[in-house]
């Protein structure tokens, strides 16, 4: 296998292939078994409710859950959030006017937050500090504001960064705050254990399942109250009217069944694969700095600066290699991303920064010709470069 000639894909952030065990069991559930779920007066109807349950118990295990009645499928972590932001706050309105999230959100908190500052919530986005970690201090500081919500991803999404959930957790019961998480970077990757929040979403296709299917975690006791954006047959207890895409939930199931079972050896597997990368391009090049906390991360998600470069340039130097400049949603503008001003580095640094997404298929060969493709490019580069 040359590895030199290959698409590499290391973009894992951004979305991951389905794994094809799990398409596997999807597929009978497009032609074959496609009894409508919520049809339960027939057999077909019955199996397809019996494959959608099974795989509500799967979801619920990966995030240690026992009552899979807390378990809502949606179409993603996008909706996930938004069913929350939303339908939460107006639910609670009384409870308290603000709503407290971070710089460092994925676009669909931030945006789903902004909406609800226009319906007259009292938004707080607490900045983080130089290595993308909330200050304790400055969320209790928050706090003291009658608070309906706190949104805190669990990883980010970017730098790889994970929260201290337990001390945040805390926080937000100590003052009578509901929380939700937005774990699409950290079901499957690290431990979440559903406990210690109030909601939490997850995205299919983060986690080697397939898109457009997701999950939001529904604290049930004591009961919590959403006022749903969409109003239907009342499936989903009524947060998610709709007819269940069998295949989609069928393979989402699978995907965090996948993930559990093969979590610690995965993780072990890209811890090697981190270490191995980090050394070298830091041994290999100058001025050269990686954004976000050194420990305080998941294996998978590396995300460098390099001085006097573009990142573009960089890209465009190892067109075989899928990576990531800036975020994936944010790299068609010329602005840096929202996540590197938020750790405040410079803003040439935040312009030549690249994330290295690293998961279940990445093989030691394709790290070991990336990270020399890259030390390449970006030497070639600053010797071209009049200011260098
Ligand atoms: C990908 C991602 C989302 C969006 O998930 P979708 O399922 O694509 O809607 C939200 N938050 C984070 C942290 C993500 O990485």
């Amino acid at each position: 296998m040359n590895v030199q000639n290959r698409q590499i894909y290391m973009d894992y952030q951004a979305t991951t292939p389905c794994d094809r065990r799990v398409l596997e069991k999807m597929l009978p559930y497009f032609c074959e078994e496609f009894g409508n779920p919520h049809s339960t007066s027939h057999s077909m109807g019955i199996r397809a409710a019996e494959a959608v349950e099974t795989a509500r118990h799967k979801v619920a295990k990966i995030i240690n859950v026992s009552d899979v009645r807390e378990i809502i499928f949606t179409s993603g972590a996008t909706e996930s959030g938004n069913i929350v932001i939303q339908g939460a706050s107006r639910f609670y309105r009384k409870r308290g006017n603000r709503i407290i999230t971070c710089a460092t959100e994925h676009k669909c908190v931030l945006e789903a937050c902004t909406a609800m500052a226009r319906e007259g919530f009292d938004v707080v986005v607490l900045p983080v500090q130089k290595n993308g970690i909330v200050d304790m201090d400055v969320l209790k500081n928050a706090l003291r504001e009658k608070t309906v919500l706190v949104s805190i991803a669990w990883v980010n999404n970017e730098i790889g960064v994970y929260q201290p959930m337990e001390e945040i957790s805390c926080l937000c019961r100590e003052h009578g705050a509901l929380f939700h998480s937005d774990a699409a970077q950290a079901v499957g990757k690290i431990d979440v254990d559903a406990s210690l929040v109030d909601f939490l979403s997850i995205s299919g296709h983060k986690i080697y399942g397939p898109k457009g299917i997701g999950a939001l975690y529904v604290r049930i006791e004591p009961r919590l109250r959403l006022i749903p954006l969409f109003f239907g047959g009342g499936q989903e207890r009524g947060i998610r009217s709709g007819t269940l895409p069998t295949p989609l939930c069928v393979g989402l199931g699978e995907a965090c069944e996948i993930a559990r079972l093969e979590m610690s050896e995965e993780h072990k597997r890209l811890t090697e694969f981190k270490n191995y990368f980090i050394k070298k391009i830091l041994d290999g090049l100058e001025k050269v700095y990686l954004n976000g906390d050194r420990e305080k991360r998941i294996p998978g998600c590396l995300n460098f600066s390099f001085e006097g470069i573009e990142g573009e340039s960089l890209m465009l130097g190892m067109p075989n290699v899928c990576i990531s400049s800036g975020s994936a949603c944010t790299s068609k503008t010329l602005e840096p991303s929202h996540v590197l001003k938020a750790i405040s580095i410079r803003e040439d640094l935040a312009h030549s920064s690249l994330r290295i997404g690293l998961g279940r298929f990445t093989t030691f060969a394709e790290v070991e010709y990336v990270s020399s493709k890259l030390i390449e490019v970006v030497n070639r580069l600053r010797e071209m470069s009049p200011i260098w």
